[in-house]
């Protein structure tokens, strides 16, 4: 296969604004997106939504909010809906007005979104008929805030709320125009956007900042790294395509969902098929229905695709381009689907919320990136690898440490919280990945484990700092630490040890039986607060959490014991 240099990375200009990149700007890496190829597909009503659709929908709303709702520079507006082809137009709505869009998930609990409304104080609520009754919940705890809730996904909403749709048929009616928000050289690098919601090292969410450069470059830097638009390549060589259909599995309020399935997808010339909430065979009925040939999944959803029955009464032989990222994607994994499809394009990608999502992408040569590597640095950063022990020396190719990383997709900080930005957010512009990486000879990027303190399941973060947070306030539980276990589909799961209260302990001493009412006791006490995807796998009842000498949890023994057998799932 003949291999081609790598295309050199052009800066976009850093006054750009987010709806500038989407519906203006022009660059070599973005293809002209010819008339009939829509932008973005409703996969339950098969609508199709067309660049200039998209463009009305979002100065309708940016008009509304300016004149009406009079939303100022900088105001907060939280968005709390799964995937909807209005997703977009409702940010940049926001964003031509100067305006920050708090990008929530639609499976919060109510206690998960009042933590969240306590961060982002938002003056305005974008919410969706699966999201307002646990908004309200949340609300009804935070007299402080007063904001508006507007409804996407219907065109009638219930008593006192209003819907997008009305929003938009005002704004018309009254001919309302908004003065877009515009910015000088220098300042897209500064202007929040986004606020993306991470655990960072530890600890409960934190708001990820998000500025506008931050999701330009990340847009124009993967477009560089993977041929778009790049003449040299053939149909076949190119990875994606104008006029391509894409998944649009991807929650949108990640920033894997929200910086590639949604924004390079976008710009790229695809079309995204947009899904609201994630089906299994549902999506490869899709992948039939639209002549979807492009994946953007995460690892275990690549997983079913190898393993599971349904997948056999589908044709999927048009698929071209599968990418994956937010988790390790197993070398095993990778040789089933290339023994299924050997033709595709096949690779992962490796980012943080606090990155923008991508810092590697597998290159363009070979066609499959390395099994067990998440691929090469993309073109807009750099990175080092530096000792655990905190010393900073930069280790050379193939040692192992934690990843730093520098470059303008770097997040401002964490929102209003300067004492977690200060320990992630290092000087020099240096990123703390929290990640434990080694870089081959040939400069791909190895994740050998992880630093922090979170568990990855099916891509998502889950905190085991949040969960102990909250099993200690179980009436029975005296100590308690909260690891993650290898899942086969999942990546991982995350599991309990508690040691017991005094009295629980007499309780159950000998009774298997109240032994095993009081841990599915434990697991509802989680599942009943938080989202599905946090919920507990296993409780163990152990007679004390390992600590070190300053009682921090020692999580490695705990995983080593599960690992030796220790315990039984
Ligand atoms: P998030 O901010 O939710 O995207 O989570 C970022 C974290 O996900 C990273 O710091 C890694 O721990 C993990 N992660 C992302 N991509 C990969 C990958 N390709 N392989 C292994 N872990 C990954």
């Amino acid at each position: 296969m003949a291999n081609f240099p790598p295309r050199p990375y052009f800066a976009p200009p850093d006054h750009l604004t987010i709806p500038q990149l989407v519906f203006d700007y022009e660059h070599p890496t973005r293809p002209a997106r010819p008339a009939g190829v829509p932008c973005l597909i409703d996969d339950e009503t098969g609508r199709s939504v067309n660049l200039e659709e998209l463009r009305a929908r979002t100065n309708g709303f940016a008009a509304w909010l300016q004149n009406v709702y009079k939303l100022g520079v900088d105001d907060v507006v939280a968005l709390s809906s799964p995937n909807h082809v209005d997703y977009g137009p409702v940010c940049w709505g926001v964003h031509e007005t100067g305006g920050i869009v708090a990008a929530m998930s639609p499976s919060l609990t109510p206690n998960e979104i009042e933590h969240q409304f306590r961060i982002a104080n938002p003056k305005l609520i974008i919410a969706h008929p699966l999201t307002i009754k646990n908004i309200q919940a949340a609300l009804s705890h935070l007299p402080s805030i007063t904001a508006d809730i507007i409804v996407i996904g219907v065109s009638h909403a219930e008593a006192g709320l209003r819907t997008l749709d009305q929003v938009l048929d005002e704004a018309s009616r009254q001919n309302l125009v908004v003065r877009r928000f515009r910015l000088s050289a220098g300042a897209s690098r500064s202007k929040m956007a986004f606020l993306c919601f991470s655990s960072g090292t530890t600890g409960k969410p934190k708001a990820v900042a998000l500025s506008h450069y931050n999701i330009v470059v990340a847009v124009v830097q993967l477009a560089t790294a993977q041929g778009v638009n790049d003449h040299r390549l053939s149909r076949d060589q190119a990875r994606f395509r104008v006029g391509d259909v894409s998944t649009g599995v991807l929650p949108f309020f990640h920033i894997y969902g929200l910086a590639v399935n949604l924004h390079f997808n976008l710009y790229s010339g695809l079309t995204t098929v947009v899904t609201a909430v994630f089906n299994f065979e549902k999506m490869l009925s899709n992948i039939v229905r639209y002549k979807i040939s492009t994946l953007l999944i995460v690892p275990p959803q690549a997983t079913l695709l190898v393993k599971h029955p349904a997948v056999k009464s589908y044709d999927l032989s048009h698929i071209h381009c599968l990418a994956l990222a937010a988790a390790a994607l197993s070398p095993e994994v990778s040789t089933e689907i290339l023994k299924k499809w050997p033709h595709i394009h096949l690779g992962q990608g490796y980012g943080l919320t606090e990155t923008t999502g991508g810092v590697t992408m597998w290159p363009v040569q070979p066609k499959c990136g390395r099994f067990g590597t998440a691929g090469a640095i993309l073109p807009a950063g750099e990175v080092k690898v530096v000792k655990l022990d905190g010393t900073e020396a930069d280790l050379k190719k193939g040692e192992t440490g934690e990843l730093l990383v520098r470059g303008p997709y770097v997040a401002l900080g964490y929102y209003k919280d300067a004492e977690a930005t200060e320990k992630t957010f290092l000087p020099g512009g240096w990123l703390a990945s929290g990640d434990e990486v080694t870089l081959t000879e040939d400069g791909l990027l190895v994740i050998v484990d992880r630093i922090k303190e979170i568990i990855k399941v099916k891509g998502f973060q889950v905190s085991p700092n949040e969960l102990e947070g909250h099993l200690l306030s179980h009436p029975d539980i005296a100590d308690t630490g909260v690891v993650g276990v290898q899942d086969d589909y999942a990546g991982e799961l995350p599991v309990a040890f508690v040691v017991l209260k005094e009295g629980a302990k007499q309780r159950t001493k000998g009774n298997v039986l109240a032994e095993e009412e009081l841990k599915m006791e434990v697991m509802k006490h989680v599942s009943d607060a938080k989202s599905k995807y946090k919920w507990l796998k296993e409780v163990f009842i152990i007679p004390a959490i390992p600590r070190n000498p300053s009682g921090k949890i020692l999580r490695r023994v705990l995983r080593d014991d599960l690992k030796a057998g220790r315990y039984t799932i």
